[in-house]
This record gives C-alpha cells, sequence and structure tokens, in this order.
C-alpha cells in the first residue's frame, strides 16, 4: 500500500494537542502541574516508540550479519566520564539575566537583549555547566559514592569492546549496537519532545581497520538515510549536513548530521560521526587494558577505527509525526485529517470496527478480531457512528479498518476500508489475514 509523501506543513501546537487528545503523548506530572519540558507516552506513542525501536533493530541487528546487540547499565564507573572527556567536555557555555535571572545558552543568544525580560546586555559572563546528571551510589552520601547518569548509550558499547569481541569471536569490520534511555541537563529546552532532558537514543559503533574508515563512514551515511526514506520519509523533508573541519568535536574525522525540516526549520535528527580510535584509546590508556584487535592476517594488534550513527528515538518519532501529518477533503468537502504512517510504524495496523454493538454482530466482530490480533497492533472501536470512527482510525494513522456489518452474518464476509484512497472491498472471512497481509506488505 502506499503512504503520501506530500505532508502538509503542521505547526507545533497543532501536532502537540492531536498528541494529548488521542494518547501519543502527555505532558509529565500533569496532575502537578507539569515539569518542564518532560513527557510521558501514552497509549498510542509507546506504540509508536516501539515501531521505531523495533524497526532499527531489525534493520541495524537482525538483518545484518556484522552487527551485535548490548544493553549496557546506565550508571556505570564515573571513570568511564572521566576517560570519555565528558568530565572535561561535556557542558555548555551559560549566561544568566542579572534582571530576571533568567538562565540561557550563550551560544544560542540572538543579540545583546534578554529573550525573556528584553533588558538590554544585562547578562552575566559566560560559565561552563556540566550537562550530565550527578547521584549518589550507597546510603551515604559521602566522597566517592557520586556517579552519573549516562549522557550517551555509545560509551556502554566501548567499555564492553574486549567482551564483545572475546565472547563473539567477531572478525573486523562488525558493529555492536545498543538503544536506551539517556540523561542530559539541558538548559535550553522546548520544541515538544526534540529536545528534553531524559531520552531515548540508538547508537551503534561500527569497529572498522583504520584504512576503510572513510568508506564505512559514507555507506553509513547512506544507509541510515535510506532508512528513513523506505518508512516513508518525504526525501525533501530530510537533509545532510557536513560539519567543516573547524567545527569537529574533539574526537572526530567527520561528521554529517542528518536532519528533518521540522516546523520551526532544518534540524539534527541523527549525526553519523568518524570517531577514529579515540575512544578505545582513552579507555585503554584509563583503564590499563588493552583494547585492540588481533589482524590473523598481518599478525598485528590494531586499535580499529569507529563509524557511530547515533540517532534518537524521540526525534525520529516527531519527524514521523510531522511528515504524516496531511489534512485532505473527504467525500463531502469537509477536513480529514490524517496520519498517513507506513504501514509498519502505525501504533495501530488493523482496526476491527462492528456495525452493531449487539449480539450477533457483535459477537462475529470478536472472532474477526480475534483472527488478527496474533499478526499486527489491533484496536476493537464500537462507539459512535462508523463515520465518526474512521475519521478517528485516520487520525491516528490505521492504514486498514476491518467493518463488520449484519450481510457479514449471511455472506461470511467483511469490509476492509483503506485509510489512504477511503476504498472499500468486500473480503471473505476465512481469506481476510491473507488479504490483509497483502496489503499491508507485512
Ligand atoms: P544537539 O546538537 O541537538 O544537542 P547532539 O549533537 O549533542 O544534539 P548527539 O550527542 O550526537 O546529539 O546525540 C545523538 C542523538 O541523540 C541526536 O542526534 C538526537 O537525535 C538525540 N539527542 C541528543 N540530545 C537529545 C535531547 N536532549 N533530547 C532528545 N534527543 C536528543
Amino acid at each position: 500500500m502506499s503512504t503520501s509523501t506530500d505532508s502538509t506543513d503542521v505547526s507545533l501546537d497543532t501536532l502537540v494537542s492531536l498528541c494529548k487528545q488521542r494518547g501519543f503523548v502527555f505532558p509529565a506530572s500533569e496532575i502537578y502541574g507539569g515539569f518542564g519540558s518532560t513527557y510521558d507516552y501514552g497509549p498510542l506513542g509507546v506504540e509508536l516508540k516501539r515501531n521505531v525501536k523495533d524497526l532499527w533493530w531489525r534493520s541495524t541487528v537482525r538483518e545484518r550479519s556484522d552487527v551485535v546487540g548490548l544493553d549496557s547499565a546506565i550508571i556505570q564507573s564515573p571513570r568511564v566520564w572521566e576517560a570519555s572527556g565528558h568530565v572535561q567536555n561535556f557542558h555548555d557555555p551559560m549566561v544568566d539575566c542579572l534582571e530576571c535571572k533568567g538562565r540561557f545558552r550563550a551560544d544560542h543568544l540572538e543579540g545583546p537583549d534578554c529573550p525573556t525580560c528584553g533588558a538590554s546586555e544585562s547578562f552575566t559572563e559566560a560559565r561552563e555547566f556540566n550537562l550530565m546528571f550527578r547521584t549518589q551510589v550507597g546510603p551515604v552520601a559521602e566522597e566517592g559514592s557520586e556517579a552519573y547518569l549516562r549522557p550517551e548509550t555509545a560509551q556502554g558499547i566501548f567499555i564492553n569492546f574486549e567482551n564483545v569481541l572475546t565472547s563473539t569471536r567477531r572478525r573486523l569490520p562488525f558493529g555492536i549496537a545498543q538503544q536506551g534511555k539517556s540523561f542530559r541537563n539541558e538548559i535550553t529546552l522546548g520544541n515538544f519532545i526534540f529536545r528534553t532532558r531524559e531520552f531515548e537514543q540508538m547508537e551503534m559503533e561500527f569497529f572498522v581497520a583504520p584504512d576503510e574508515s572513510d568508506e564505512w563512514y559514507q555507506r553509513w551515511i547512506d544507509l541510515r538515510e535510506q532508512w528513513y526514506t523506505d518508512l516513508g520519509v518525504n526525501p525533501e523533508n530530510i537533509r545532510r549536513d557536513v560539519h567543516p573541519t573547524e567545527k569537529l568535536s574533539h574526537y572526530s574525522a567527520g561528521t554529517t548530521d542528518l536532519q528533518y525540516k521540522y516546523p520551526w526549520g532544518w534540524d539534527e535528527l541523527e549525526g553519523i560521526a568518524n570517531r577514529t580510535d579515540f575512544d578505545l584509546t582513552q579507555h585503554s590508556e584509563s583503564s590499563g587494558k588493552r583494547l585492540e584487535y588481533f589482524d590473523p592476517q598481518t599478525n598485528e594488534h590494531i586499535v580499529p577505527h569507529v563509524i557511530e550513527p547515533a540517532a534518537g528515538v524521540d526525534r525520529i518519532m516527531l519527524a514521523l509525526l510531522c511528515d504524516a501529518y496531511t489534512v485532505t477533503p473527504d467525500e463531502k468537502g469537509n477536513d480529514r485529517t490524517v496520519l498517513a504512517f507506513h504501514p509498519k510504524v502505525a501504533p495501530v495496523t488493523v482496526a476491527v470496527l462492528p456495525l452493531s454493538r449487539k449480539e450477533p454482530v457483535a459477537n462475529l466482530a470478536h472472532d474477526v478480531w480475534s483472527k488478527v490480533r496474533p499478526f499486527w497492533t489491533t484496536q476493537y472501536d464500537d462507539t459512535q457512528s462508523i463515520g465518526r470512527r474512521y475519521r478517528r482510525q485516520d487520525e491516528i494513522g490505521t492504514p486498514l479498518c476491518v467493518t463488520v456489518d449484519f450481510d457479514s452474518l449471511e455472506d461470511d464476509s467483511v469490509t476492509i476500508r483503506d485509510r489512504d484512497t477511503q476504498e472499500q472491498v468486500r473480503v471473505r472471512i476465512d481469506e481476510l489475514v491473507d488479504v490483509l497481509r497483502d496489503r499491508l506488505g507485512f
């Protein structure tokens, strides 16, 4: 089935309210007045998120022969973050407004005026502010008990390089992938789930022979861009931002961001970096353990270089929501809001809608529902008029609805209704699963 590629420009406010109303994203701690820029994922959001993570895991790990998975701890020895450079370097320059006491990232200010109160040139000197969250480990707060919540998942991979290598007997090139929560005490927040203090990352460290690093860097940029377009994202809404040499991080020999055209403009979706041998060398020096690869062909020990595609689940979800949002006219010429998600992304794949809440239609509809439930994420909805139910399914992006009516009792058939074309076809119940699979493509 096809998905729409001509996404309508959507305002962030419209999306935020749709997300709340339909159960994708709720403001966190809402009954206590909220908790700045923190969000909870509702019943549909959690399905969308799971799909994004599963699709990434499938294409990055399971469908490849050269990548394995890992799930490392969020709180590690603080020495990890000293070696990685996060204790030293992971900070933003901050200024305070002397008038309103607001705090801002110095590199985000436009002009000499305070963005909150408008006071002119009333900022403190810029101070460095470390973005890592600190916590205490153990029952008493004493020296040596301080630790950090991880600000990225990547370091958990580097410190397990040797474990994975010896337990899996991998040959170069090979990758280690992981997904999970990361935490950054971001100062400038906003733009909904784009930048939050707690977020989820999907990172993969791909270890290669040093002389192959450029080639793999380019290959991973292509593969990652392709992943988005394969999921139906409009190629016109994705572009590459190649970092100029003078702006590269201390560890990087090359960084390219994939950017998405969000409602506020182009912004980073994911970064692909050539991190050279920086991380393995740092951890090797700090820990005293050799983190090397023995090349059986040359009989030499080498420190592999690493290519890292690093994506954020929440930013991908926001991009998918923006891209899928479409308003088209219905048969009466009224606005019809549709989230034209790719079927593999859609939080609900098939909705079963009985035309009557009473038996025997309801009974048959439950039978139909139990036939499709094992294969896809489904929803059973018997409230309100059928027209309203179709609207609701369109608005949450359900690709196919299955309607059970009074004729179904006679002809053992049901109607499949397509989200994008609004076309309806009649199919026999005993062929339903095959027809749905054919139309959905999975
Ligand atoms: P930015 O420049 O936007 O702060 P970054 O370059 O510091 O991001 P990386 O350290 O490269 O980000 O992290 C990899 C990915 O993790 C980013 O591309 C993004 O998708 C995601 N990410 C990073 N910080 C956040 C955040 N505060 N909220 C949500 N996602 C984030």
